[in-house]
């Protein structure tokens, strides 16, 4: 099976997996936006999926996404950094990033805004207990100040949430979470629509909870190499 047979065959089930979940939920497929995580793999790769309707992709660190989009600048992909973000070096993600979905501090609004370029910004909210090791994300207590600090900002867009599912724990009650911390966001900012939520494992309950962005590396790319 070539590449391109392999990709076309995974993206068929994952469009599959949103639209049940979407059917189950009584939403509509069409609110659901696919975002294939493409780290770790190779900008043929990223070539292949746009031909095959993929308008959409993630990375995860800042050389890589940054050359892969160099290198994939014809497609007129959008492209949306998920990874961890350090403040010296938000301001060369926001030079190719069409989305910034992991701000979780304040410190990364200013260096993120570059005249002319209108990025959308989603929060990364953790949905982990507080002092959990490797913890990513903002406490959502924090989320107002550092909502209002976006919105203020040009030419910065705030779209919404972004939050990944607490490893080990069941990702139902994590989504709800997130759901009403959502709520809660929309009241201040109706605007930030966006919910940033659901990977391969996990699509389905973020579907239910709402999400209008599923972020899904492995089910369409396969495995990636362990040595990272
Ligand atoms: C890698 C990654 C994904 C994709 O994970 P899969 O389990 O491979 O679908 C989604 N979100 C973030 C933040 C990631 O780093």
């Amino acid at each position: 099976m070539s590449r391109r047979d392999e990709l076309a065959a995974n993206l068929e089930t994952v469009r599959g997996r949103i639209a049940a979940a979407c059917g189950e939920a009584g939403r509509d497929p069409g609110e659901v936006r696919l975002v294939v995580v493409t780290k770790y793999f190779p900008a043929s790769d990223v070539r292949l999926l746009a031909e095959l309707g993929v308008t959409d992709v993630g990375e995860n660190r800042h050389q890589e996404a940054e050359a892969k989009a160099a290198e994939c600048a014809d497609l007129g992909l959008t492209w949306h950094f998920i990874g961890g973000l350090q403040s010296n070096k938000a301001a060369a993600v926001a030079a190719y990033a069409d989305v910034v979905e992991s701000v979780d501090r304040v410190k990364l609004v200013a260096p993120l805004a570059r005249p002319g370029r209108a990025v959308d910004v989603l929060l990364q909210v953790s949905l982990d207990p507080p002092g959990r090791e490797g913890r990513a994300g903002a406490d959502p207590a924090d989320l107002a100040a550092l909502a209002a600090r976006v919105a203020e900002t040009e030419p910065l867009r705030l779209r919404g949430l972004m939050a990944v599912a607490p490893l080990g724990e069941d990702p139902d009650p994590a989504f709800a979470r997130l759901a009403a911390v959502h709520r809660d966001l929309l009241a201040d900012h109706p605007g930030a629509t966006w919910l940033s939520a659901g990977m391969s494992g996990d699509l389905e309950h973020a579907v239910r909870h709402g999400a209008t962005h599923v972020r899904i590396g492995s089910a369409v790319l396969g495995s990636r190499p362990s040595v990272q």
